[in-house]
């Protein structure tokens, strides 16, 4: 395989760079995006990171772009081309999920980060590959084939905004958006040797995205660079009168954020917790970073969480109730696929993904079909995964269960919320959290697959946050032996992501990381 010469757009520049080229016209929109087009074709079917491309769409709007300089002449993302992940719905672009129940799927209307990235100048090349409906830890839940990890292809890229983070690390695009849950822009993130950021719950609209769970869900930015990801927050960043769980909290300049200074600054490390399960390589690269932060001038402050310990059990309580509900949506009456029906349905997209007709009559014909062509929909249209957390979710919340489980998981979540707030606010409070993003660096295809319980593991520190509620960046700070990247977390107060991309921003300076390549550009 042969990719395309090095020095391509893509590979040089991040996104301030490409927008300043756009900027001052030294390169064409419509350049920059076909050469992300023509590196995605070359690159990508080693990868699977993208579920579509979308190459004359975004031409047409390149080309909109270089026609009107003036319109674009401050636009923050002027030309950038971006990836986003496959359950953010695209107005007339198929929006999966990566699940066979969407795989029909075209949203009539965008998100409201897509109309926001739009607004600010950015050119949508595709949609990134996700385990099915944005659960799992490894990519390999995707209905379409799992996303290899481009730094070692018959490795994960980690879960489960892998197609994003792969895109990103691979150098198909400069930024990408994902969805975090429970970590799903952090993991995949530190996997890959890119940055991404999970903002504070509230901190970006979710209209738009295919909820998974609706007490954690957030959406967020995957960049190369620490500044690049702070520049695209603050394009998502704000209220939204469509999604009333976003935040109206003013939002400030990230990138001015960005000082390289973290003299004073506090940042808290939960030894205790550090301590076991995390491979020994991941804690040598997470400690050297603390060092280099020390060194810059920051304090290392023992602090405890003493109920993260508990964090994947209650995440996979409530995670799994709110899907289960979230999921009863998907019938095959009002939309995406429904088994053998082979109608079309109210909105354009229908069941045809199936093409074994329906026993007995068509849908409509008899009421007693209706019950069958459920349950025969959802059996087919959801995947193993997926069915194991409707399974689970619907246990926890049924009537005998609700209280020694959903209702528990609750408080346990206000315990481990408390921990944060004491360690931020308490007698002796740090600013920042840091922590491994994953125990581990990527692991093999395949290799956790079997052992959903294995899987659940590698989210021990990405999930405590999402339950928080609290914003959590990773960062690259390393490699192991094999050359696979390993990420440190850094996890802050509320609606303070300034100080985690501060702190982020002033480690990265002193390392190279971002710089690297993958050797699957260098093939
Ligand atoms: N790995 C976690 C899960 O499977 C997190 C997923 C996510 O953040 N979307 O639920």
């Amino acid at each position: 395989m042969t990719a395309e010469p090095d020095d391509s757009i893509a590979v040089v520049a991040t996104v301030r760079d490409v927008r300043d080229l756009v900027r001052s016209r030294a390169r064409s929109a419509v350049e920059v995006c076909r050469d992300a087009l023509s590196r995605i074709a070359a690159v990508d079917p080693h990868l699977h990171a993208f579920n579509t491309v979308v190459a004359d769409r975004a031409l047409a709007r390149a080309e909109s772009i270089d026609r009107d300089p003036d319109r674009w002449r401050d636009a923050p993302l002027a030309g950038v081309p971006v990836a986003l992940k496959d359950n953010l719905c695209t107005r007339d672009v198929r929006t999966t999920a990566s699940s066979r129940m969407l795989e029909s799927f075209v949203p009539p209307y965008d998100a409201t980060v897509v109309s926001r990235l739009e607004a600010a100048g950015a050119v949508i090349v595709g949609k990134t590959n996700c385990d099915e409906f944005a659960m799992g830890s490894s990519n390999e839940n995707s209905a379409f084939g799992p996303v290899h990890n481009p730094w070692a292809l018959d490795r994960t890229p980690g879960g489960t905004s892998g197609g994003s983070a792969t895109a990103v690390a691979a150098r198909l695009t400069p930024v990408a958006l994902g969805s975090d849950t429970g970590g799903s822009i952090r993991q995949p993130a530190a996997m890959c040797g890119v940055v991404g950021l999970k903002p504070t719950y509230g901190r970006v609209s979710r209209y738009g995205l295919i909820a998974h769970a609706s007490s954690l869900d957030q959406i967020g930015p995957l960049g190369r660079t620490v500044h690049d990801v702070a520049l695209t927050l603050g394009v998502l960043a704000g209220p939204d009168p469509a999604d009333a769980t976003s935040a109206l909290e003013p939002v400030p300049d990230y990138t001015a954020a960005l000082t390289g200074d973290v003299r004073g600054a506090r940042i808290g490390v939960p030894r205790a917790l550090v301590e076991q399960g995390v491979d020994a390589e991941v804690s040598r690269a997470v400690n050297l970073a603390l060092d280099a932060l020390k060194w810059r001038g920051a304090t290392l402050v023992d602090v405890d969480l003493p109920h993260a310990r508990y964090a994947i059990p209650v995440y996979y309580l409530v995670s799994t109730a709110e899907a289960s509900s979230n999921l009863a949506r998907y019938d095959g009456v009002r939309y995406g696929f429904r088994a053998g029906a082979g109608r079309g349905t109210a909105n354009g997209t229908h069941g045809t993904a199936e093409a074994v007709p329906y026993e007995g009559a068509p849908y409509g014909a008899a009421p007693c079909d209706l019950k069958s062509m459920y349950a025969k929909t959802r059996a087919r249209g959801f995947g193993p995964e997926v069915k194991r957390r409707i399974m689970l979710g619907t246990y926890v919340l049924s009537a005998g269960y609700y209280d020694a489980y959903y209702l528990k998981a609750q408080q346990v979540r206000t315990l481990i919320l408390r921990d944060y707030e004491h360690a931020f606010t308490g007698t002796d409070p740090v600013d920042v959290i840091a922590m491994p993003t994953s125990p581990t660096a990527a692991f093999r295809i395949g290799e956790r697959a079997a052992d959903p319980l294995q899987m659940y593991l590698a989210d021990v520190f990405t999930v405590s946050a999402s339950l928080a509620g609290l914003p959590a960046i990773s960062v690259p700070c390393g490699f192991t032996a094999d050359r696979l990247p390993v990420g440190l977390q850094l996890t802050g107060r509320r609606f303070d992501e300034a100080t985690l991309l501060r702190v982020a921003d002033a480690y990265e300076r002193d390392t190279g990381w971002s710089k690297q390549l993958p050797p699957i550009l260098s093939r």
